[in-house]
């Protein structure tokens, strides 16, 4: 596959090898770092290794003609490499910012200029719904106005009707974030929605989202089976983000708790819950670990707890006190099998064994590597075998 791009972006780096050959290299990954917790079943790969991801941001500037160029930055540079078609990004989301790009000249918008900080239009952000078909234009300004927004809007929608909401979010501070904090809805609803293992989430601008929806199901069924639940469980959801994995698994729990750092995951994860009518889920906006110390100093009862933390995986604090609390099952998401393979050194000195684990591509052509695992808590008697176990070999 070509790609004009290619070793300018930094996205798609294994783009020189088949696709069975980046499953084979990251089960091969998987099995070097945790082959020797247990067991790992073949990785599941992607059906459609291309143009999956939902959620396309493009950033504007112009070229040395000034020319209006859009596109993503060129790895650890704030130069900008022009693309208008990219292999992983979602077909329409890209057409879009091409629409967006042509449209600047006839209504005179300037892209902004990071040097001297004059021009409008930083950056575009679409974002996708699989299912849903929803479509959010984010279009990130300078200033709250933009010249001719009525007609702008018009000419945008002719050429894509599919578009379900258009906002404008303002970044007018020199700042390598992309979105702004202030925010109008120009068109629409100000945010899409999508079904994910038949719940419906909604996603905003700024919402965290799985970004391969068609392979985060795969994922999310997989922790699901690990868990498997039988109705009466009382179960933590940590690191929840929105809250997809809990509500996804509420229907087949007695009761769920979803804990999270970031306030406005939490606000998306509570009206989550809310639009998919589920009553015994509880969402807590505090830090995973201090939450699991607090469970834990309480003796609370938790059967099951599902976890997914960030790239830096979890803490001592939250793995101490897991340990303490002794769920029966632990059922570990994890985008970093480095700190994976820590994490599961640390719970299977203490008590628990890896049953089950697979790798879930979430990213074909790139290297990152996203896998889920089940731990269960051996009994006491279990223990001394387990350990007679070990001693043998
Ligand atoms: N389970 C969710 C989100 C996973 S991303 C999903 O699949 O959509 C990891 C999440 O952990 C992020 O939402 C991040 O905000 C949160 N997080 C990071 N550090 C945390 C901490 N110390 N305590 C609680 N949440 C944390």
């Amino acid at each position: 596959m070509n790609c004009l791009a290619a070793g300018k972006c930094g996205g798609c780096k294994w783009l020189h090898m088949s696709y069975e050959e980046q499953l084979k290299k990251k089960e091969k990954t998987l099995r070097e770092l945790c082959g020797r917790f247990g067991k790992w079943e073949s990785m599941i790969g992607a059906k459609e290794a291309y143009h999956y991801r939902n959620k396309v941001h493009a950033v504007f500037g112009e070229d040395r003609r000034h020319n209006i160029i859009s596109g993503i930055y060129e790895e650890n540079t704030h130069h900008i490499v022009p693309v208008d078609s990219c292999l992983l990004e979602n077909e329409k989301a890209d057409a879009i910012i091409v629409t967006v790009r042509n449209m600047m000249k006839s209504f005179r918008l300037r892209p902004y200029n990071e040097d001297s900080g004059y021009g409008l239009v930083r950056h575009v952000l679409v974002r996708t719904g699989f299912h849903s078909g929803e479509i959010m234009v984010v279009l990130v300004l300078t200033s709250p106005i933009l010249p001719s927004k009525n007609n702008f809007i018009k000419a945008l929608l002719k050429e894509h009707p599919e578009i379900t909401t258009i906002v404008l979010n303002v970044n007018d501070r020199i700042t390598s974030m992309v979105l702004g904090e202030k925010e109008k809805v120009l068109y629409g609803k100000g945010y899409i929605e999508d079904t994910l293992c038949g719940k419906v989430f909604r996603i905003s601008s700024r919402s965290f989202y799985q970004v391969n929806p068609m392979q985060t199901e795969k994922l999310y069924g997989k922790a699901l089976e690990y868990a498997a639940l039988t109705g009466k469980e009382t179960v933590l959801d940590a690191y929840c983000g929105t809250g997809t994995i809990g509500i996804i698994a509420s229907g087949h729990a007695k009761e769920v708790m979803g804990v999270e750092l970031n306030r406005a995951a939490v606000r998306d994860a509570k009206i989550n819950a809310k639009s998919n009518y589920i009553k015994n889920i509880t969402f807590y906006e505090r830090d995973a670990g201090e939450f699991m110390m607090q469970l834990a100093e309480q003796k609370a009862r938790v059967d099951v707890v599902l976890m997914d933390p960030p790239r830096a995986g979890s803490d001592e604090a939250f793995l101490s006190s897991a340990v303490k609390l002794k769920p029966q099952k632990i059922v570990y998401i994890s985008c970093n099998p480095k700190t994976l393979a820590r994490d599961l050194g640390y719970l299977t000195k203490k008590g628990y064994r890896m049953t089950r684990g697979v790798g879930v591509d979430m990213f074909p052509w790139t290297s990152s590597i996203e896998a889920v695992v089940c731990l269960k808590l051996i009994s006491e008697g279990q223990t001394s075998q387990h350990r007679n176990h070990i001693c043998k070999k």
